[in-house]
C-alpha cells in the first residue's frame, strides 16, 4: 500500500415527498481524514455547503448534526466544494473510503445533479469501510449492516456520542476502525473504481417534476384506444409507486383505473410504463 487513504463522510439534508427526487439527498457537509500509507493522519478537511435547493435543514437533521441553517449560510457551493476536495486531496489516485457505499452514492448523485457529470473522475479508487469491517473484525456484529457506532463499540474506539453524524468525526471514526483493524495485508480485493458504482432509477413522485412529459400523462381507453375522459387527477401512490387515476370512455360507457410508473435513470432519462384495468375488476394491458 503506497497510496494515500483518504477517510471521508458527509451529510445529507433528507426532505421525503418533494419535487426534486433526482437530488432528493442534498449534501450540506463533508469531513475527511488524509493518512499516508503508514496510516498516519497528514491533514483533515471540514467543508460546509450552503444548501440550493432545500434551503432549510430538516429537524431531524438540525437535532443530529447541531448545525443551524445560520452556519450554512457561510457555506460554499458545492461545486466550491468539490474543487476545494479535490485540491486538497492532491492527485486522483488517493484511495477514497468511507463507512458503506451510501456516501458515495448520495456523492455521486449530487455531483451529477450539481455539476453535470456523470463519474467521480477525481475520485478513482474506493473502499467500503463497512464491508472491511464485517470481513476482518473478529468480534461480529448480528446486523448486517451496522452502524458506524456500534462498530466503534464493539473495537472498544471511543466516541462523543453528541458529535456523532458530523461529517469530520464520523470519518475520524471510519479511520479509526480501519486503522484498528488493518494488518498490512494487501488491500486489493477491498478497492474497486468508483465507475463500478451504479446508481438505480428513481421513482418520480410529483407531476411537477421538470422532467415529466405531460403528454405521457394522457389516458386512454383499452378498448378503442380513444382518449378517456379523467375522473380524478393524478395522485402519487407511495405503496404502487406510481400515479393513480381514473377516467371513463364515453364511446364504451367504462370507467377505467391507470397506473404510471414514472422512473428517470443517472442519465436523466425518464421512461413511462403504464397500466390499466378496468373498474369493474377485469385487468387489461
Ligand atoms: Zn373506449
Amino acid at each position: 500500500m503506497e497510496k494515500t487513504l483518504i477517510f471521508f463522510d458527509l451529510e445529507w439534508n433528507n426532505v421525503p415527498n418533494i419535487p426534486f427526487p433526482a437530488c432528493q439527498n442534498e449534501i450540506y457537509e463533508i469531513g475527511a481524514v488524509k493518512c499516508n500509507a503508514s496510516l498516519e493522519v497528514e491533514d483533515t478537511i471540514r467543508i460546509l455547503i450552503k444548501p440550493k435547493i432545500y434551503k432549510k435543514l430538516c429537524s431531524r437533521v438540525k437535532k443530529m448534526s447541531g448545525i443551524t441553517d445560520e452556519d450554512l449560510e457561510q457555506g460554499i457551493t458545492f461545486k466550491q466544494a468539490i474543487k476545494k476536495l479535490q485540491e486538497w486531496a492532491e492527485g486522483t489516485d488517493n484511495i477514497w473510503c468511507s463507512w458503506a457505499s451510501e456516501d458515495i452514492r448520495q456523492l455521486k448523485r449530487n455531483y451529477f445533479y450539481f455539476c453535470k457529470k456523470n463519474e467521480l473522475d477525481w475520485m478513482t479508487y474506493y473502499l467500503d469501510v463497512q464491508a472491511y469491517f464485517m470481513n476482518s473484525s473478529t468480534t461480529k456484529p448480528t446486523n448486517k449492516q451496522p452502524s458506524l457506532d456500534s462498530a466503534c463499540q464493539l473495537l472498544n474506539i471511543e466516541f462523543d456520542k453528541t458529535t456523532l453524524h458530523t461529517a469530520l468525526e464520523d470519518a475520524r471514526l471510519a479511520y479509526y476502525i480501519f486503522k484498528s483493524l488493518y494488518k498490512g495485508e494487501l488491500l486489493e480485493s477491498y478497492v474497486f473504481h468508483t465507475s463500478k458504482i451504479r446508481l438505480k432509477a428513481i421513482y418520480i413522485n410529483s407531476l411537477s417534476h421538470e422532467s415529466i412529459n405531460k403528454r405521457k400523462m394522457r389516458t386512454s381507453c383499452p378498448l378503442c384506444g380513444k382518449f378517456t375522459v379523467k375522473t380524478s387527477k393524478w395522485r402519487f401512490s407511495n405503496s404502487e409507486r406510481s400515479f393513480v387515476c381514473y377516467s371513463t370512455c364515453n364511446s364504451c360507457d367504462e370507467k377505467f383505473r391507470h397506473r404510471i410508473v414514472v422512473r428517470m435513470d443517472t442519465f436523466s432519462r425518464v421512461s413511462y410504463k403504464s397500466s390499466v384495468s378496468i373498474c369493474n375488476g377485469k385487468k387489461n394491458k
